[in-house]
């Protein structure tokens, strides 16, 4: 049996009340190595200009496990993502041609 992560306070922090610049902190998710998935606050206002240090993490902290898991699920889902992406594309070409052939049968019909 695979050992389950010890990490599970699971105490969802509340959006930050204060405002150290004018802008609103936005929930970020981040996707660094140590941090793969785990949300925190952020100022829009952190590249730009006058600065704002503004940081708060809103989840808890990620076990080891699941610092492999989680970007290898991530890499899961964008891999098929992008299948299902293409299979969409394929369905809409075979539609397409589907149609075209429809409309050719019906003129030879018609041309009989
Ligand atoms: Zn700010």
């Amino acid at each position: 049996m695979e050992a389950s992560c010890s990490i599970s306070s699971s105490v969802r922090r509340k959006a930050p009340m204060m405002y150290y610049c004018n802008k609103k902190h936005v929930l970020v998710v981040a996707w660094t190595e140590d941090n793969p998935g785990r949300r925190f606050y952020g100022c829009p206002n952190y590249w730009v200009g006058r600065k704002c240090r503004f940081f708060q993490w809103h989840d808890d902290e990620i076990c080891e496990r699941d610092k492999v898991f989680i970007p290898q699920q991530r890499q899961r889902i964008i891999k098929l993502e992008a299948k299902l992406a293409n299979c969409k594309k394929r369905e809409k070409f075979l539609v397409v041609v589907v149609a075209l052939l429809v409309v050719i049968f019906a003129i030879l019909c018609l041309l009989r």
